[in-house]
């Protein structure tokens, strides 16, 4: 049924796949409101490089430590490196939010003057801050406001790689728009979260485990861990 859906509108098959993993996952999509727009920013900016587990526990000592933006842009660089040093690369994070909160101070509104703003221009500031490229920009506006894009992490590109969904020539831009086309807005953060579970659990950097996955059927890449 995948095999013909694949070969009969590539599609249908990047939804049917979405739709397949998005489906295997019981997601909290609550979860972002349970933090402040600055604190989901911080917490995307210490995601960078490291697992759920070190960002949740140095969001801990940083949500302990710091009350608002304004406190952390006028705290000691130190002081940062301290709360947030169980995310790693803890030094260059933060710099990068130090000079963030700093920004945010300045600008009239903070950031919520940027949350309001639309999609392209909101993105663009926050892409121009240190640290925060187009895919930073992208998981902040899905979680802080509930923008309907489907932002692409390593295991997102990954999985679609393997999958034969995305080519050498896809980067960020291209291959987020692929996706996008195929999911319907409403499921696009549900299937961000549920790709990265699945690239966590099942398709996996070292050793997927395709004995287990249930696009098996129609991954290209399968053959290759058939002994899995
Ligand atoms: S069959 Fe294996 S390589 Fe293909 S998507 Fe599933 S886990 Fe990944």
């Amino acid at each position: 049924m995948l095999m013909a859906l694949i070969f009969h509108g590539m599609g249908d098959g990047v939804w049917k796949i979405i739709k397949t993993v998005s489906d295997m996952y019981e997601i909290d999509l609550e979860r972002f409101k349970r933090r402040k727009p600055f604190e989901l920013l911080v917490s995307v900016i210490l995601s960078q490089r490291t697992s759920r587990e070190n960002v949740r526990k140095a969001m801990e000592r940083f949500t302990r430590r710091f009350r608002s933006v304004e406190d952390v842009a006028n705290a000691r660089l130190r002081e940062i490196e301290v709360a947030i040093k169980p995310a790693g690369i803890w030094k260059t994070k933060a710099a990068r939010i130090k000079k963030i909160a700093r920004q945010l101070v300045k600008l009239k509104g903070g950031l919520n003057s940027i949350l309001k703003m639309p999609y392209p221009e909101a993105r663009k500031i926050l892409s121009s801050m240190d640290g925060v490229g187009p895919k930073t920009a992208d998981v902040f506006l899905m979680a802080a406001r509930n923008e309907p894009v489907l932002p692409i992490d390593t295991h997102i590109f990954r999985i679609m790689r393997r999958l034969g969904v995305a080519d050498e020539g896809d980067d960020y831009e291209s291959l987020r728009l692929k996706l996008e086309r195929e999911t319907p807005p409403a499921m696009r953060m549900k299937a961000h979260l549920a790709l990265i579970e699945f690239g966590r659990n099942i398709c996996r950097a070292r050793n997927p485990r395709c004995s287990q996955c249930p696009l098996a059927e129609i991954c290209p890449s399968r053959r290759k861990h058939s002994n899995l």
